[in-house]
């Protein structure tokens, strides 16, 4: 435990001390606190502090600009679902990228399927690339598949080079539209992920937790039904330390959740909620055995409470 608190960055609190707390302009009023084992890394990128901890339950903890992006307990939920709901929902994907994913997880799952060729990946910051490799090996071990291709920058200016077409399938993992990601949640962005996958190709994005961001998943699903001509499907799964409703009292929490925006573009049918192409188990042997997602929690992802889907079908 950390006691020293005038070296520890603002998030870790000073009211309790030994703890992390998450604290957020995406959700006020509210926290999610992890007790601190250990301190392994603090640093400031180009654009974002990063940070990793030992946390006292949920293994080693990835920390941007003060907000959780993955722990060792939790994270197989959001890399396996943000990747194979889009990936099993297509026939035979080749060309997949992703964009964001730095530390690794994504390309890990995107791995598992033997019909994939190459694998493009443009993360912005390096400094995740490397923590990641250094303290999160088995989320990192996805930079070790030779279809892989990283590219160290800006998502938007990569997608605006992109060839027309070229994809059938794009990943946005990103971190909150503050900071360097928040381009990736405008339309200019959409527009150019539209234009680089092929005719029937698929985008599968962040698109956060529908207990606190309903405003942000409106203009999401507003801009996405202009752009994609496909099909326009919002997704959802549980991640306990992903931004949360707090039920009182604060000790006891509904664990969190994190959404998905799934797209396709005009073309062959893309029915997202009933998987056409099964993981190939055999490639699952180098990447260890899926731990969350599955077939019927599939189609599950987007079953949606009635206030979300009234305003997401109404847009
Ligand atoms: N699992 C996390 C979540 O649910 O928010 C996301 C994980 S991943 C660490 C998010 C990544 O997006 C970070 O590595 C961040 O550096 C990257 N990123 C943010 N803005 C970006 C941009 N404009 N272009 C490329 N990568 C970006």
């Amino acid at each position: 435990e950390n006691g020293d608190q005038t070296k520890e960055p603002a998030c870790f609190s000073s009211v309790i001390p030994g703890w992390f707390s998450e604290m957020s302009p995406m959700w006020p009023g509210e926290a999610h606190s992890l007790k601190v084992e250990k301190v392994l890394f603090q640093g400031k990128s180009d654009y974002q502090d990063v940070i990793v901890f030992q946390s006292a339950t949920y293994g080693k903890v990835l920390v941007l600009d003060g907000v959780i992006q993955l722990t060792e307990r939790d994270e197989c939920a959001y890399q396996e679902m943000i990747t194979h709901l889009p990936l099993c929902s297509i026939p035979n994907p080749k060309k997949v990228l992703v964009i964001g994913g730095g530390d690794g997880g994504v390309l890990r799952e995107v791995a598992r399927h033997a019909s994939v060729e190459q694998i493009d990946m443009c993360e912005i910051d390096k400094m995740v690339v490397d923590v990641s490799k250094q303290f999160f090996p088995n989320v990192a071990i996805g930079f070790e598949d030779p279809r892989v291709n990283l590219v160290i920058g800006d998502g938007v200016a990569f997608l605006k080079n992109a060839a027309e077409g070229s994809y059938d399938a794009v990943i946005v993992d990103s971190s909150d539209p503050i900071g360097p990601a928040k381009e990736l949640f405008e339309k200019p962005f959409f527009q150019s992920v539209a234009r680089a996958l092929r005719p029937g190709g698929v985008v599968c994005t962040q698109a956060e937790s529908l207990w606190l961001h309903m405003d942000i998943i409106e203009d999401i699903v507003s801009n996405c039904r202009e752009i994609f001509k496909g099909s326009v499907n919002y997704a959802w799964t549980s991640v306990p330390t992903y931004p949360r409703h707090v039920s009182l009292p604060l000790n006891i929490q509904s664990h969190g959740v994190i959404g998905f925006m799934l797209c396709s573009t005009e073309g062959p049918d893309v029915d997202f909620k009933n998987p056409v192409n099964p993981i190939d188990d055999s490639s699952s042997k180098s990447n260890g055995p899926l731990k969350f997602y599955n077939a019927e929690i599939h189609s599950a992802a987007f079953c949606l409470p009635s206030f979300a889907k009234k305003v997401i079908e109404s847009k």
